[in-house]
């Protein structure tokens, strides 16, 4: 039987030029010093399907929180010679505002999130504002009417979602953060999202400073160690490295689109 191996595109829609290690570390020794937070979504292309990881962030919700939108998802689909209205499946890793803008860009897709995640995003946490802030109630709102449509499927921990796809919870950042592994033609990758946002928590096991769950945060590193060949082969939700150690997917035409399923240059 031949296995499906799979490329991955990523698209870096968005940015954040003005974010500082303070912001995006607990109790970091050097708080204002600044790093950049880039956005991802990601598309995953056989030769005879194509899979939308997230689907970006909302232009006006980016401006609210200080963003700036590089590239938009249905825009990088155009590029790479895909429509969003042809696109049947769409993973969704987790709920935040940077996963889930563009929703209505993908009439013909099936949704898939973790359980957990729907019933965090609905359940007691959401009345404090610590845990709601990366969260837009109109986006949540649409995942409840995609629910009552039949179109967004809750899974439990594990899900097969495709030969050479599979969906795993981690938790940690939110309640129901998951990762994707995919095989590739170099192997298991692990497109983490945002259980890691920089190979930087990977590398010194630190938390991200916007989490539900430090501890599962943490346990989830080795999970993502589990699934992934090599640590060469994982891939953090938002870190600007990506852009350097990864080569421009060539028929895009674009420096926002990356071929993650390459081999990257020395992560530095
Ligand atoms: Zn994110």
């Amino acid at each position: 039987m031949n296995e499906t191996t799979w490329r991955i595109y990523g698209i870096r829609h968005a940015i954040n030029a003005n974010r500082t290690r303070g912001q995006n570390y607990i109790l970091d020794p050097d708080p204002g010093a600044p790093l950049v937070l880039d956005f991802y979504c990601w598309v995953l292309v056989s030769d005879d399907r194509a899979i939308m990881v997230d689907t970006g962030m909302d232009p006006q919700v980016a401006a609210r929180h200080g963003h700036t939108p590089l590239l938009s998802p249905v825009a990088a689909l155009a590029a790479l010679g895909l429509e969003a209205a042809q696109i049947d499946t769409v993973l969704l890793t987790h709920a935040h505002y940077d996963h889930l803008g563009y929703l209505d860009a993908f009439p013909n897709a099936q949704f898939y999130m973790q359980a957990e995640e729907m019933a965090y995003i609905t359940g007691p946490f959401m009345a404090r504002p610590w845990f709601r802030r990366a969260y837009e109630t109109a986006e949540i709102l649409k995942l409840v009417s995609l629910l009552h449509a039949g179109r967004l499927h809750l899974h439990g921990r594990e899900r097969q979602v495709a030969d050479g796809v599979s969906l795993h919870w981690v938790g940690g950042h939110t309640a129901g953060q998951e990762i994707v592994r995919v095989r590739t033609a170099r192997g298991w990758v692990v497109l983490a999202s945002d259980a890691l946002h920089y190979y930087e928590e990977y590398e010194r096991g630190i938390p991200f400073a916007i989490v539900y769950s430090s501890a599962d945060m943490i346990a989830g590193h080795d999970v993502i160690r589990a699934l992934a060949d090599s640590d060469d082969h994982v891939l953090p939700g938002h870190d600007p490295r990506l852009a350097l150690i990864y080569p421009q997917a060539e028929s895009a035409g674009s420096e926002h689109v990356l071929r993650l399923d390459a081999e990257p240059a020395a992560r530095g």
